[in-house]
């Protein structure tokens, strides 16, 4: 169990719920009195369809999805949506719009580029990522099948607080370091796709929203049991789906209804990023440079005016209990990530230690000028 002063800042797999995992582990060799564990339910079996039902009735709820919407638990992570979006979504000879903002926008274009032509209608690469690129310069392709975006860029501690208007081309999004952060206004989406392991529970689990009128037959070379339309068809039981996984998810789609659902979480997320935000700002020994309006409230990326120090810090960091807050390693620096499941006491001993930090090492800051 974690040790109630241990804070887990890393981007993902990232912190649980303690109440998610005392549940967990309460109902490990006895999952809802049925005398069998989650791990030895049969998936076509009643105990774990209710299981699997309530979690998505669960999920619905807290996203507001309208009827016109699929859930589908699917397994493996954000990365194998990269290469199935474009042949679940497109004809083979379809083409795609692509927004780069960052580490894992470039991830999704490299892969889509595999299968199909892809306009990458915009790119942060001329501000170094340190914003997102600026509406005025996209040039959408009107005859694009879809346009793909990256709503929290992990990495790049950049998101999207505007949706774009993309002019009746579906709009594609990977979630996956912010769904459930915040309401959305799921009309706005074709597909939403998120690896489960950063806000919404284990690894190897994807969930992927799919609008209904975007359901089309699969390529004939992609996998019978990652086609959307056949897992729709099928009840999301084509085959074994992640059983455990989404016995977890739902368990955090409760915790977050309990917790007041979405608008709860969003106010509670707004509040720490800010304060740590502000903290940084009004420091000279800390600097974050993404555009103010552009900052994620889920990645917080910041690094010190005195480098050779990042090393010091996350030994220091870790040594009290503040866990996981190198940078990613393509980006460098620091990083804390706030998922929901982060309570806002964490940031505030993430910011006292900060501080403390700084009184020790501020002289070298000032000597190296
Ligand atoms: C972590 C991450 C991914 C990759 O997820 P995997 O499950 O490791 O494939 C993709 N997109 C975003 C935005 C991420 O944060």
């Amino acid at each position: 169990m974690h040790a109630s002063a241990v804070y887990n800042f890393a981007a993902g797999p990232g912190v649980m719920p303690q109440e998610v995992l005392l549940e967990a582990q309460r109902e490990l060799l006895d999952c809802r009195r049925s005398g069998m564990s989650i791990l030895e339910m049969p998936f076509t079996g009643e105990a774990f369809q209710d299981i699997a039902d309530q979690a998505r009735r669960d999920l619905r709820e807290l996203v507001g999805l309208p009827p016109n919407y699929r859930v589908l638990f699917l397994p493996g992570g954000a990365s194998t949506q990269f290469s199935l979006l474009p042949m679940n979504l497109l004809p083979p000879d379809g083409r795609a719009d692509y927004v780069d903002s960052g580490h894992w926008s470039r991830k999704a274009i490299a892969e889509a580029r595999r299968y199909v032509p892809v306009n990458v209608a915009a790119s942060g690469a001329r501000y170094g990522y340190r914003r997102l690129p600026c509406r005025r310069h996209w040039r959408l392709d009107p005859g694009a099948g879809y346009c793909h975006i990256t709503s929290n860029e992990t990495a790049d501690g950049l998101a999207y607080h505007r949706l774009p208007d993309t002019r009746g081309v579906p709009l594609v999004a990977d979630m996956t370091s912010d769904f459930l952060s915040r309401p959305l206004d799921i009309e706005r989406f074709g597909v939403i796709y998120a690896g489960a392991q950063k806000n919404i529970g284990p690894a190897g689990l994807t969930l992927v929203i799919i609008r209904d009128d975007l359901l089309r037959a699969a390529w004939p070379a992609c996998p019978t049991a990652f086609s959307y339309r056949v897992q729709v068809d099928s009840d999301n039981r084509f085959n074994t789906p992640p059983t455990q996984a989404i016995y977890l998810a739902g368990l955090v789609f409760r915790w977050l209804r309990s917790q007041g659902g979405l608008g709860a979480m969003a106010a509670r997320n707004r509040r720490k990023s800010e304060a740590l935000y502000a903290f940084i700002d009004a420091s000279d020994f800390y600097a974050c440079a993404q555009r103010v309006a552009d900052r994620s409230r889920m990645n917080v990326c910041f690094h010190l005016a005195v480098p050779s120090l990042t090393a010091e810090f996350v030994a220091q960091a870790r040594r009290q209990g503040l866990l996981n807050l190198q940078g990613h390693a393509a980006v460098g620096g620091l990083r804390a990530s706030l998922y929901n499941a982060m309570p806002e006491a964490g940031v505030e001993a993430l910011i006292a230690f900060m501080a403390a930090f700084a009184a020790r090492h501020g002289r070298s800051r000032r000597r190296c000028g």
